[in-house]
């Protein structure tokens, strides 16, 4: 059967011995620490959607390689039916996790693969979409997570690969026989730590002269010359002390974890190789990539994410006794109309999707619509957060701990002064929750993941038909 357990999955990443360090510690078992434990439970929790048959529609596909099905997260988009539930899929992830579902960057590489080996194929005679067809059955069929790398260290933002430190861009060292060797790293790679293998994309477009930089390749974890360095932070720290992570924002799953992760010359076996020297198809790879990525993650995950922080900002007006206040239903109701616009756009996009390349059989989304369903979201969830900052009050950063009410000698006051129209317990764990957003790591988080504002207003400016617009304006103005 091509779909996992989610048993079958903490049972293989129980297995995993990457080389990781979080807090300047080497963890040795991934299933014993406090954070990587949230990672290893989002996914696994993904995987119980997928066998949950009151999801069985969104979350799995027909492979369009074995006929089987297959979880969606390996699934190439075939149709405008199947955007529609790939960003589905995003939103109802989010709304159960709460955090990254861990299976997405990857995910969303995979059409972009899919249609540019096939296109660079077709134009050179390479054999790469069949090596990646070849990886990708062998990916569905052992239901793996596939984490997705495209974000190099990049260095000094204003030189080029070549003009710096070689290895701000990831990298082919040495070609052999039987593969390629690479250096370089990956930085704020999404749970790469807990995932079976990790898709690299460029993270540039390349041009001539820079061949070694045109890189497509998978490889699994924990591969040697793999290092692994999480991120840490207040939460990392707040997780690895907590006695009972039930008083924690997120007790299950967490933040958003990701790592940098650095290739110390790894070497790739060229059956996991998909690009290798086509600078030309750099740019496409990373647009590709990039309009599914800004159509699930930028439109409909977060659409999930500002759904819980919605619900949560009402439950604490309701709590508050505010509910019947008219200014907090206009702010709420402003949050609605920020959440559902993110998701008119992302819709947008996977219908008015087209297949692409003509003939390959991959379905795009729209690249405008993509593109401003992240620049809406980017925009929108500020104010979501603010909103709900507004709402909750100062406690909202100020709050005690929850284990305040079962020490004897300050319960009485702790459940006496932080009640409200709601008893204290209640309103304290969830405004809890609500901080883990309001005073997180989502805001940022959600504003540079899948690239900051800047870099969706390029993507407008150089594909609007300004010429046709300016002639509109001629025409009726009788220039
Ligand atoms: C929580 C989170 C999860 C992520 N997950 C993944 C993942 O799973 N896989 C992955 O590959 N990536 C991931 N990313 C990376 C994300 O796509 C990048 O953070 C984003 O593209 C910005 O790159 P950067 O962080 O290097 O910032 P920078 O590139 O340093 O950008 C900082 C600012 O400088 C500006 N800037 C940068 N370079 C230039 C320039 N040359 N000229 C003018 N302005 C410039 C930018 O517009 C921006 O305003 C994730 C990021 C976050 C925060």
């Amino acid at each position: 059967m091509a779909i996992k357990t989610a048993n079958e999955y903490r049972e293989r990443v129980a297995k995993l011995r990457p080389k990781l360090f979080i807090g300047g510690k080497k963890v040795e078992i991934l299933t014993d620490h406090p954070v990587t434990k949230g990672v290893i439970e989002a996914t696994a929790r993904v995987y119980e959607l997928t066998t949950d048959p009151q999801y069985f529609d969104i979350m799995t596909a027909k492979s369009h390689l074995t006929g089987e099905m297959i979880s969606r997260a390996l699934h190439i988009h075939q149709s405008n039916q199947d955007l529609q539930k790939r960003l589905d899929m995003a939103r109802l992830s989010s709304q159960k996790l709460g955090t990254c579902n861990y299976r997405c960057p990857g995910n969303e590489m995979l059409p972009s693969l899919a249609a540019t080996t096939w296109e660079i194929d077709q134009d050179k005679g390479t054999e790469y979409h069949q090596r990646f067809n070849e990886y990708l059955k062998y990916a569905q069929e052992n239901d793996l997570v596939v984490s997705g790398s495209v974000t190099d260290t990049k260095g000094d933002r204003s030189k080029r690969p070549l003009e710096q430190d070689p290895d701000s861009y990831v990298h082919v060292v040495e070609k052999r026989a039987d593969g390629i060797v690479v250096n370089g790293a990956k930085q704020h790679a999404t749970g790469a730590y807990a995932a079976d293998e990790t898709l690299v994309l460029p993270g540039i477009s390349c041009r001539k002269g820079e061949e070694d930089y045109a890189i497509a390749f998978v490889v699994p974890n924990g591969t040697e010359g793999m290092i692994y360095v999480a991120q840490y932070n207040p939460f990392s720290v707040e997780r690895e002390c907590a006695e009972d992570i039930r008083h924690i924002g997120n007790p299950i799953y967490g933040q958003r974890e990701t790592c940098l992760v650095i290739f110390d010359h790894v070497f790739i076996p060229w059956e996991r190789v998909f690009m290798c020297g086509e600078v030309e198809y750099t740019q496409r790879f990373i647009t590709r990539f990039a309009k599914t990525h800004r159509m699930n993650c930028g439109g409909a995950c977060k659409v999930g994410f500002m759904d819980l922080i919605i619900g949560a900002t009402q439950l604490i007006a309701e709590y508050n006794g505010l509910q019947k206040v008219s200014h907090i239903a206009q702010k709420i109701t402003r949050m609605i109309q920020l959440n559902e616009t993110s998701l008119a756009c992302a819709i947008a996009a996977a219908h008015l999707g087209n297949e692409e390349p003509e003939g390959s059989g991959v379905f795009m989304p729209d690249e405008a619509m993509s593109n401003i369903a992240k620049l809406n979201t980017n925009d929108g969830f500020w104010e979501v957060l603010a909103l709900a900052g507004d709402i909750a009050g100062g406690v909202a950063v100020t709050l005690p701990s929850e284990r305040e009410l079962e020490n004897p000698e300050i319960k009485e006051y702790v459940a006496k002064y932080l009640k409200s129209a709601a008893p204290a317990d209640k309103r304290m764990r969830i405004m809890k929750f609500l901080q883990n957003w309001v005073a997180g790591l989502h805001g940022v988080g959600t504003y540079q993941g899948s690239g900051p504002s800047q870099n969706q207003m390029m993507v407008l400016y150089r594909i609007t038909n300004l010429e046709e617009k300016k002639k509109m304006a001629q025409e009726l103005a009788n220039v």
